[in-house]
């Protein structure tokens, strides 16, 4: 069974080219090429996330170590 996809999961796939600055096993930070500001760097954890709402409560913790 196919799990949930969205751009976040594409790119640590591979499927979506980036440009990634950093990853490990648990995160990965890439320049976010749909930002106005030439410098927007998004880190985000290599699982899924649902929202950016689970993003700030479950992962806190995960984030913190970015
Ligand atoms: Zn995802």
């Amino acid at each position: 069974m196919e799990s949930e996809r969205c751009i976040f999961c594409e790119i640590v796939r591979g499927d979506l080219p980036a440009e990634i600055i950093y990853q490990n096993d648990k995160v990965i930070a890439f320049r976010d090429i749909r930002s106005q500001a030439p410098e927007h760097i998004l880190i985000i954890p290599k699982e899924h996330i649902p929202t950016l709402n689970d993003l700030s409560t479950e992962h806190k913790e995960l984030m913190g170590n970015c």
